[in-house]
């Protein structure tokens, strides 16, 4: 059951409103672990509730360390395509929703002049595909400082989509952090073991 996991009051109503009852395989696998701060390799398909797996011990993070001062981003969470990003903006809003976090979107197809405005926020959050974050990283309106967390979603396709490069620059760039998660569909082949030798530090691994 949900109650088990400890999450706050405000998570819990949230999850209620969205009218899930009990986690999932990867929920009940992950949540616990991302808590205790542990760096995670999962292996999990769409469809296995993965997405509320980061979220939710993401969301617990900026409500257990609430920020001390101003400043830019918390959490980044990475995604290989713009549809996948908004989809999980949105759970992000959802699962939010009775808390003060801030989220933002960060995706290529959006003006500009929106993304600074994103930007402008003191985003707890951020939701972004690499290529366009890594554009603002180089024009210097996107600040890697004072990112804690790194959530790689979707990691194969973003290998298969050639961003590794890109997204090993966005680690290196976020090197302050204190964990790191990746979640890939499949855990074999395609350069997906080196890559997350590269982003993560002393993973455990979950299979959903
Ligand atoms: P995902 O694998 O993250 O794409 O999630 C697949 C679908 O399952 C989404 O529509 C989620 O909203 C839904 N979902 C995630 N966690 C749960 C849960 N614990 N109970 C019921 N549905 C869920």
């Amino acid at each position: 059951m949900f109650a088990q996991l400890e999450l706050h009051e405000a998570l819990c109503n949230a999850i209620a409103d969205m009218g899930y009852t009990k986690p999932t395989t990867i929920q009940q696998e992950v949540i616990p672990l991302a808590m205790e701060g542990q760096d995670i390799l999962a292996s999990s398909p769409t469809g296995t509730g993965k997405t509320a797996a980061f979220l939710l011990p993401a969301a617990q993070f900026i409500l257990d360390f609430p920020r001390q001062q101003h400043g830019a981003t918390r959490i980044l969470i990475l995604s290989p395509t713009r549809e996948l990003a908004l989809q999980i903006y949105e759970q992000a809003q959802a699962i939010t929703a009775h808390t003060d976090i801030v989220c933002g979107l960060i995706t290529g197809g959006i003006n500009y002049g929106t993304d600074r405005e994103t930007l402008e926020q003191n985003l707890d959050i951020l939701v972004a595909t690499p290529g366009r974050l890594f554009e603002h990283i180089e024009k210097e309106s996107f600040d890697c400082r004072d990112i804690e967390m790194l959530i790689l979603d979707e990691a194969d396709r973003m290998l298969d989509m050639g961003f590794s490069d890109v997204v090993n620059q966005i680690s290196s760039e976020a090197r302050w952090r204190k964990q790191s998660m990746l979640f890939s569909a499949t855990l074999e082949g395609g350069g997906i073991d080196k890559f997350a030798k590269d982003i993560l530090q002393e993973p455990v691994s979950v299979e959903a």
